[in-house]
C-alpha cells in the first residue's frame, strides 16, 4: 500500500484555505485543491501499516475511532499514489455514496486513528477523499446508474438529510421505488440548510440530488409527513417507511430575558441565511448581524457556523461562549491514540474571527446568567459569569459559578447553539413509534427496525445529534434491513 518509504520522504501537507480576510467577503467555499502530484505524494505516505485502524469505525470512550462507514482508505491511498484515480473512485463509492459531502465536512476520525499518527502527523485522508470524488465529477465518471430491474415495492423515506439520502440511494439500487419526503423547499437536510455554503457549496448538494432523481428517486419537497401528508395515507401507499427526520429540537436557555427580540436559535439564523442566498432575495428575509455585537452561545460546529456567517454579514464584534474548559494542545494522557483526539483546534470560523478581531472568539468556562433588553424589548446585553467544574458527592462534575468574574457583554444578536434534544415528537407519536430514554426513535443499532412493522429509523432521529458520516452509516444500514424485510434477503452491504 502506498510507497513503503513515503511517510519518511514526504511531510503531511493539506491544501491551503483561502486567506481568512478575503473569504469572509463572500460565501464561496474556503478550501482550495492541491495539485495531482502533491496528492499522489500524500497518498504515498500511507505506509502499509499492517493493521490499519483508520477504517475500523469503532466507538472508543463514546467517540468514533476510524471511519464509521469503513472507507477502504489504504486501498484508495495506494491507487491515488499510483495515479489510478478512476479505480480509486470505484473503491471509494463501494462504501460511501456521497464522498463529496464527507470529503468537505467530516471531522475525519480516520485521521485520529491513523497508525502513522502515533509518531508523525497522520495521512491526509479527508482531502484525498475529496480530491478523488471532485476529480470523478470533473472527468464525467460520476453518472446516473439506475437499477437494471425493479422489484415493484414502494418505500417512503421521511427526511432528506444525509441519512435519508443514503437510505434512498441504497434502496433504489436494490430496485425499489423510493419517494423521499422533505418538509423544506429544498432537498438535503442539514447538508442544505444547516452547514453553510462556505463549508459545503449548495450546488455540490443539488448536483447529487439531481443525479439521484435521474436514477429514479422521487423527491417530494414542501411536504411534512404527519402534517400535510397524513401518516395513514403513507402507511397504505408504501410497503415500508424509513424515518430520517433528524434531531431538530434545539436546546433552549431559559434564563431571565430569554423572550427578548434578537435572541435566536442557531438554526433559524443559519437556515434563513442560506435560503435567502439561494433564493437571491436578501432584503429582510434573514436575520442580519451587520454592524451588531454578536454573542454565540455554544462552542461546537453549529456555533462555528454562526461565527462564520456573522462575520460574512459584517458584525461589529463577536464572542463565542463555551461552558467547557479549553482542550489541551496535545492529546491528554487519558485520550490516547487511536481515540478521537480531544485537542484544541482553530476551526474555520474562529480562524476568521481571529484574523478580523485579533483573537479566537471563544471564551471558555463561561455561562450566561441573564439577558437584558432596551425599552423596545430588544436584547442589548448578555450577563456572564465564569465557572469551574467541581465534583459533587456522587462524583459527578457540576458547574460552580466563580464569584467576582461577572461580566456584561454588549449584544444586539444572540445565537443559541447549545446542541439538540432529539427528534420532534408528533410524527413518531402519529406512527406509534416507541421512543428511547432520550426521546429518539427506538430501534437497535444495526437492525434499525422500530416497534411498528415495516417502519425503520436511522440517523440523528435514532442516535441523537451526531455527524454526517454516522448518518451515512445508519442510512445505508437501514436500507439494508429494509430491503431484507421487503425481499426476505438482501445483497446490500
Ligand atoms: C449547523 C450544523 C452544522 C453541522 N456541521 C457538521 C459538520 O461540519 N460535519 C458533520 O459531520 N456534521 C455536522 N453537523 C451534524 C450533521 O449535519 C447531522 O448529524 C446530520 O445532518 C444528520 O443527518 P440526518 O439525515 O439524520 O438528519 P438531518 O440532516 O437533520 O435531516 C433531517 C431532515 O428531515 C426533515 N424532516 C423532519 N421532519 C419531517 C417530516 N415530518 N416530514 C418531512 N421531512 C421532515 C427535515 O426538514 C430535515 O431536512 C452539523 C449540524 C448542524 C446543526
Ligand atoms: S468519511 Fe470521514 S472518517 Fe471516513 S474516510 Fe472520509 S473523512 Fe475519514
Amino acid at each position: 500500500m502506498g510507497k513503503p518509504t513515503g511517510f519518511i520522504e514526504y511531510l503531511r501537507e493539506i491544501p491551503l484555505d483561502r486567506p481568512a480576510l478575503e473569504r469572509i467577503r463572500d460565501w464561496n467555499e474556503f478550501h482550495l485543491h492541491m495539485d495531482g502530484k502533491k496528492l499522489q505524494d500524500q497518498g504515498a505516505r500511507c505506509m502499509d501499516c499492517g493493521i490499519p485502524f483508520c477504517h475500523t469505525g469503532t466507538l472508543i470512550s463514546g467517540m468514533a475511532s476510524g471511519c464509521p462507514i469503513n472507507n477502504l482508505i489504504p486501498e484508495w491511498n495506494d491507487l491515488v499514489y499510483r495515479g489510478l484515480w478512476k479505480e480509486a473512485l470505484d473503491r471509494l463509492h463501494k462504501t460511501n455514496n456521497f464522498p463529496e459531502f464527507t470529503g468537505r465536512v467530516c471531522p475525519a476520525p480516520c485521521e485520529g486513528s491513523c497508525v502513522l499518527g502515533i509518531h508523525s502527523p497522520p495521512v491526509t485522508i479527508k482531502n484525498i477523499e475529496c480530491s478523488i470524488i471532485d476529480k470523478g465529477w470533473e472527468e464525467g465518471w460520476v453518472t446516473a446508474e439506475p437499477p437494471a430491474m425493479r422489484t415493484g415495492k414502494k418505500v417512503a423515506v421521511i427526511g432528506s438529510g444525509p441519512a435519508g439520502l443514503c437510505a434512498a440511494a441504497q434502496l433504489n439500487r436494490a430496485g425499489h421505488w423510493v419517494t423521499v419526503f422533505e418538509r423544506a423547499d429544498r432537498v438535503g437536510g442539514l447538508l442544505m440548510y444547516g452547514i453553510p455554503n462556505m463549508k459545503l457549496d449548495k450546488d455540490v448538494v443539488q448536483r447529487r440530488v439531481d443525479l439521484m432523481a435521474k436514477e429514479g428517486i422521487t423527491f417530494t419537497t414542501g411536504t411534512e409527513v404527519g402534517k400535510n401528508y397524513p401518516t395513514e395515507k403513507l402507511m397504505q401507499e408504501f410497503d415500508a417507511v424509513v424515518i430520517c427526520t433528524g434531531a431538530t429540537k434545539p436546546r433552549d436557555l431559559p434564563i431571565e430575558g430569554r423572550q427578548l427580540k434578537g435572541i435566536h436559535f442557531a438554526m433559524e439564523f443559519l437556515h434563513n441565511n442560506t435560503k435567502s442566498l439561494l433564493d437571491k432575495h436578501r432584503n429582510g428575509s434573514f436575520i442580519s448581524a451587520e454592524g451588531k455585537d454578536v454573542v454565540v452561545i455554544g462552542g461546537g460546529d453549529t456555533g462555528t457556523d454562526c461565527v462564520g456567517t456573522s462575520l460574512r454579514h459584517g458584525c461589529k464584534s463577536l464572542v463565542q461562549l463555551e461552558i467547557l474548559p479549553q482542550p489541551p494542545v496535545e492529546r491528554a494522557k487519558d485520550n490516547p491514540w487511536p481515540e478521537w483526539p480531544k485537542v484544541y483546534r482553530l476551526d474555520y470560523g474562529q480562524e476568521e474571527a481571529a484574523a478580523k478581531f485579533g483573537a479566537d472568539p471563544r471564551t471558555y468556562l463561561t455561562t450566561s446568567t441573564k439577558f437584558v433588553g432596551d425599552e423596545q424589548g430588544h436584547v442589548k446585553e448578555v450577563h456572564t459569569i465564569e465557572i469551574r467544574w467541581d465534583k459533587n458527592e456522587k462524583g459527578q462534575f457540576v458547574p460552580q459559578p466563580v464569584a467576582g468574574t461577572e461580566k456584561v457583554r454588549p449584544a444586539q444578536v444572540v445565537l443559541l447553539a447549545m446542541g439538540f434534544l432529539g427528534p420532534e415528537q408528533p410524527l413518531l407519536e402519529q406512527l406509534g413509534v416507541e421512543r428511547d430514554g432520550r426521546s429518539n426513535a427506538k430501534a437497535d443499532y444495526g437492525r434499525y427496525s422500530t416497534n411498528v412493522k415495516g417502519v425503520f429509523a436511522a440517523g440523528d432521529a435514532r442516535r441523537g445529534q451526531s455527524l454526517v458520516v454516522w448518518a451515512f452509516n445508519e442510512g445505508r444500514g437501514a436500507a439494508r434491513e429494509c430491503d431484507r424485510f421487503l425481499m426476505g434477503r438482501t445483497n446490500l452491504p
